[in-house]
């Protein structure tokens, strides 16, 4: 083979498309215009088409051609795969060159590459057109949540179709699609186990999904059936719980309206049941609840044999004790410490009158403890009538009678206490409740006095005939009271601190406020210094008050706040609360006995703790008023009818539901009761609470007593 450098120059030119010989300097074909030389791939010189080596660099310029024939050929294969792969731009770049080759060499593959981008194209525009028809309907079935066609649909368009927002769609019909399966497979195992509480459940999720897939529904309508065999059976053995269970699981596509009041019915019944369970008294209420439970359940034995004895408790009851309601099978022990009772009857000496204890139970102790305050009884001997005051009324010398006349918000309520040769006997009490409590929320606009008046006056009239004193309670909630300890000092030196104290806990000046303060006996041993009361109300406050009641015709000869008149009760009551005496055999190290009492009124609850040596109180703004605000606006009743419903709540079209709030109010203020205890206890740290005692007209709500002072709900 010859080596390049011999390889001569051509001299002339054959051209390859029509056989015609060119001279060596024509650059175009003289017979048909072809192009005759091209540069060498290798040293860019000038060479001939047909020439089949370089004559400068010797390249072997067929071989080269043959390599870019190969070149060309797998650009087809290549634009052929794109096309598969719907990168139809992409494949139509790849062969767009060579369909422009203007090279008789090339013809083929020219020829190849045209067909082939018609075809590309062609293909590009019905799969566009194509895909865009199923993105439409797609995204229609989405709407219609129909997930499987949305997938069905998608899956067809080429994924290079298919834009972000699509893709998203796709996705999510997907993960639907699955889920669906999973329920679906759940549900036949389901169905194979005989688990219809679960059935139901999944039917539910089911039909929420294809609400108008016919065997979902008629499977519904089966299930339904065994739901409701399995409840009613239930609700014969008195287990209304699982009745409700399975009533619950009935998939809301086959509930009937028979169904719904079967559900009203079973919930009724749980909770009378539960009521029944749990109440630790035997109230009249608690009796009704009793009989309602027998009527919804007739056969159920259980039922019977507790109304019954309920109800011959309540008959039998002959109570001589403080607290007047019968026990009932619950356990009565209170988180405060002892057991909780209702203090109805108070047991005072003497204390002749009782039927007024007996009508309002647990509602004349603030009266009662105004009254002994009044005759120079009961440990707080201050007060807040102010000294130009007290001389308005009678100050003749220690008076023997007393009325204590307890201003409550739902009622108006006064006990008549005399004292002859040391014995206190009781000789009148009224008691008239308020059409509107002055804390009802319908009562707002209207001034507390234009509602408390009327009553006033006819306490007045009836009551007032001579000039006994009377001694008249207002609302703790209008104070701001302070335990405190001050070391023991000489007298003149203990109201000095006392003043510093005053200063600097009220931000009022001291003529506008009136101070009741209260200096108890130092510790015996002298460790814990002297426990002191402060109770502060606003003059401009006490003036009004007392104005409002003689303008009914009531000159009251003291005033005293609910909570303090409750404490005079209570050491009274109690006589292991009076005062120290000189036979204490206890050592300061050890616990000292107190008493808890906790007092709902109509606007407001009260906790006080009462030992030998000190007491503590604290009043919350919530009272049983609250409670007809609740069921009113969830019975959707007005809060006159609420009060009706209060005390008979089996009159409640659906209790479980709407006593609820009742409840949670309860749990609400009774945690509000255990935080404000806990920080007590850290003051004093030796007391010990050994019983608990409720009063006041709202303890004898409907679980009231048990929800705020029971052990076992403690939150
Ligand atoms: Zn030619
Ligand atoms: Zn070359």
């Amino acid at each position: 083979m010859s080596s390049p450098q011999e390889i001569a120059q051509p001299t002339s030119y054959v051209c390859g498309n029509c056989k015609t010989e060119n001279t060596a300097n024509t650059k175009f074909c003289e017979g048909c215009g072809h192009h005759l030389t091209e540069p060498c791939n290798a040293c860019s010189k000038t060479v001939g088409l047909s020439q089949k080596f370089c004559g400068k660099c010797g390249t072997n310029l067929e071989k080269a051609n043959q390599e870019r024939y190969e070149q060309y050929e797998k650009s087809l294969v290549e634009a052929v795969k794109q096309t598969k792969l719907h990168e139809y731009e992409h494949a139509l770049a790849l062969i767009q060159n060579l369909s422009n080759l203007n090279d008789y060499r090339f013809r083929s593959v020219a020829e190849q590459a045209a067909i082939a981008a018609r075809k590309i194209e062609d293909l590009r525009d019905r799969t566009a057109e194509d895909a865009q028809r199923r993105i439409s309907e797609a995204k229609k079935a989405s709407e219609e949540d129909d997930n499987a066609k949305v997938v069905s649909l998608l899956e067809n368009v080429p994924s290079a179709l298919r834009d972000r927002k699509v893709e998203t769609i796709l996705q999510r019909a997907r993960t639907k699609v699955n889920e669906t399966r999973i329920l679906q497979d759940d549900l036949r195992t389901a169905i194979s186990e005989k688990n219809w509480l679960l059935v139901g459940g999944l039917l539910q999720q089911l039909l929420d999904r294809y609400p108008q897939e016919l065997r979902y529904k008629e499977l519904a309508q089966k299930v339904s059936e065994k739901l409701v065999r399995n409840a009613k059976s239930s609700a014969v053995k008195g287990n209304f719980g699982s009745t409700l269970e399975s009533l619950s699981a009935v998939p809301t596509h086959a509930s009937t309206e028979e169904l719904q009041k079967l559900v009203i019915w079973a919930s009724k019944a749980e909770w009378y049941a539960d009521q029944v369970k749990r109440e630790p008294f035997a109230t009249p209420v608690l009796g009704r609840i009793a009989l309602a439970y027998t009527k919804s359940a007739p056969k159920l034995q259980s039922a019977e044999v507790d109304a019954k004895e309920l109800a011959s408790l309540l008959q039998s009851h002959q109570s001589a004790s403080r607290c007047p309601l019968p026990r009932w099978k619950p356990s009565n022990k209170s988180w405060l410490g002892g057991d909780f009772l209702l203090l109805g009857l108070p047991q005072m000496h003497d204390l002749g009158k009782h039927e007024a204890f007996r009508a309002n139970p647990g509602q004349l102790n603030v009266a009662v403890g105004l009254a002994l305050q009044g005759l120079g009884h009961g440990r707080i001997n201050c007060h807040f009538t102010s000294k130009k005051k007290k001389l308005l009324g009678s100050r003749r010398k220690k008076p023997t009678r007393c009325w204590g006349l307890d201003i409550g918000s739902a009622a108006i309520k006064a006990v008549l206490l005399a004292e002859k040769d040391g014995r206190l006997t009781i000789i009148d009490s009224f008691f008239d409740p308020l059409p509107t409590p002055t804390c009802r929320k319908s009562a707002e606009t209207t001034a507390p006095a234009t509602l408390l008046l009327p009553a006033l006056m006819k306490f007045a009239r009836e009551k007032l005939t001579d000039d006994t004193s009377v001694w008249a309670g207002f609302p703790s909630t209008e104070t701001v009271t302070h335990f405190v300890s001050i070391p023991s000092v000489k007298e003149k030196l203990t109201q000095q601190l006392l003043d510093k104290e005053i200063s600097q806990k009220v931000p009022l000046s001291r003529e506008d406020i009136e101070v009741a303060q209260w200096i108890g006996e130092a510790d015996p041993e002298n460790l814990k210094g002297r426990p002191v009361t402060l109770s502060i109300a606003r003059k401009k406050y006490l003036t009004d008050y007392i104005d409002t009641l003689s303008t009914a015709g009531i000159n009251i000869s003291g005033l005293q706040c609910d909570a303090l008149a409750l404490i005079n009760f209570a050491t009274f009551e109690f006589s292991e609360l009076a005062e120290l005496g000189g036979n204490d055999q206890k050592s300061s190290s050890e616990k000292e006995d107190a008493i808890a009492f906790l007092s709902c009124g109509a606007s407001s609850t009260t906790l006080l703790v009462v030992s030998r040596r000190i007491h503590w109180y604290w009043t919350m703004e919530r009272g049983s008023e609250a409670v007809n605000s609740l069921i009113a606006r969830h019975a959707k009743v007005t809060l006159e009818k609420a009060e009706d419903l209060k005390r008979n709540p089996t009159e409640l079209a659906d209790p479980a539901s709407q006593y609820a709030m009742v409840e949670k109010s309860f749990l609400v203020i009774r945690a509000r009761l255990e935080v404000a205890l806990r920080d007590m206890l850290k003051q004093n740290d030796q007391v010990d609470i050994t019983s608990t005692w409720c009063m006041g007209g709202g303890s004898l709500t409907h679980q009231w007593m048990r929800l705020i002072a029971a052990q076992e709900e403690s939150s």
